[in-house]
Formats: structure tokens, C-alpha cells, sequence
């Protein structure tokens, strides 16, 4: 079962970024491609029956799958990244961290009026960081269609902020 593999992979970082956050860390599952190949079509098979066309990745780690899982779905995908990565105008939004904020930043052309949106991220935590994607995709007009992530952490209740978005929230392992 494919949470059982990643959760055989995945490795336990205590202390980081800082101390008494058990960081999650996913590049164990990159060194291994068969995983990788069967994680890109577990994502693909939870959403095959909602309409997408676009996936936007979340800088950095949302890029790994995220472009995978555009390609399997066959349709383009969208970086949105931290502030001042992007070569092309700009749309922003900040949101709060535990200490401070921050800010994503998507082109201002990367969604036309109406398309339904993908967010896909490698885990869910408090739903901060999707919540200002969220709101990236609705400032051009675009929907929310489905969140999809590897892992989610449903102690922290992220889930519950996403639903004003869209009823739509998949992860392959909790
Ligand atoms: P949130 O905004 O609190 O939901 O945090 C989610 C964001 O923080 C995502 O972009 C994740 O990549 C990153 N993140 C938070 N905790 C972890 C972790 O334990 N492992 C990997 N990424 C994490």
C-alpha cells in the first residue's frame, strides 16, 4: 500500500528548522524512482474524477511532483514561488508564520478566467502556505479544484481551511 511505503521512507528530522519541529523529510522517497512513479499515478488515480486544467506547484518541494503529476494528468503546470523568484509580472499575497510572514508570487498570465486549479504541495501543515496559493488562483478569476499533497498532518486541522476553496482535499499518507 502506497502509505506504507512512504511511511517506511519518509525520514523523521527532529529539531528542524528549529527545535521540537519533527521535519518530514521526503528525499528519501526520491531516491527511489519506482516509488516515485507509483506516487505520481496514486495522485493522478484520487482525482480522476474531478475536472483539472492546470496543477500549480508550491516552491520548492510542490515542484517534485507537482510536474509529474501534470504530466500524467496532461496539463500545464503553474510554479507559484516565494517573492522576487519570478522573472515576469507579478501577482502577490502574504501570509502569517509562526514568527513573521511571507510571500508567494504567481505571473500574472499563469491561470485564464475560470480554469480549475490543482494546488499540490508535498505536505499539508497549519494550510497557510495553500491558503495564500488559494487566494493567488482566485485574484485571476481561476478556481480551486482539489488539493492534493504526499502527506498531511490532520492533527494540525489544515484541512478545515481549505474548504471555503474547494470541498476537494486528497494526501496519499497522514
Ligand atoms: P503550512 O503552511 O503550515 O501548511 O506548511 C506547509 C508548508 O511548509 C509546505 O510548503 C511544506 O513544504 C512545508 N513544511 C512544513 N513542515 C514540513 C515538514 O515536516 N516536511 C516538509 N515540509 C514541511
Amino acid at each position: 500500500m502506497i502509505e506504507a511505503k512512504i511511511k517506511q521512507t519518509l525520514r523523521d528530522v527532529a529539531d528542524f528548522p528549529k527545535p521540537g519541529i519533527i521535519f518530514k523529510d521526503i528525499t528519501p522517497v526520491l531516491h527511489d524512482p519506482i516509488l516515485c512513479a507509483e506516487i505520481t499515478q496514486a495522485l493522478a488515480l484520487q482525482l480522476a474524477d474531478i475536472k483539472i486544467d492546470v496543477v500549480a506547484g508550491i516552491e520548492s518541494r510542490g515542484f517534485l511532483f507537482g510536474l509529474a503529476l501534470a504530466q500524467e494528468l496532461k496539463v500545464p503546470f503553474v510554479p507559484i514561488r516565494k517573492a522576487g523568484k519570478l522573472p515576469y509580472k507579478t501577482i502577490q499575497q502574504s501570509y502569517d508564520l509562526e514568527y513573521g510572514s511571507a510571500t508567494l508570487e504567481v505571473h500574472e498570465d499563469a491561470f485564464k478566467p475560470g480554469q480549475n486549479v490543482l494546488i499540490h504541495d508535498d505536505l499539508l501543515a497549519t494550510g497557510g502556505t495553500v491558503v495564500a496559493a488559494s487566494k493567488l488562483v482566485n485574484l485571476l478569476q481561476a478556481n480551486v479544484a482539489a488539493y492534493s499533497f504526499l502527506i498531511s498532518l490532520d492533527f494540525l486541522n489544515g484541512r478545515d481551511r481549505l474548504t471555503s476553496f474547494s470541498p476537494n482535499t486528497f494526501s496519499l499518507a497522514k
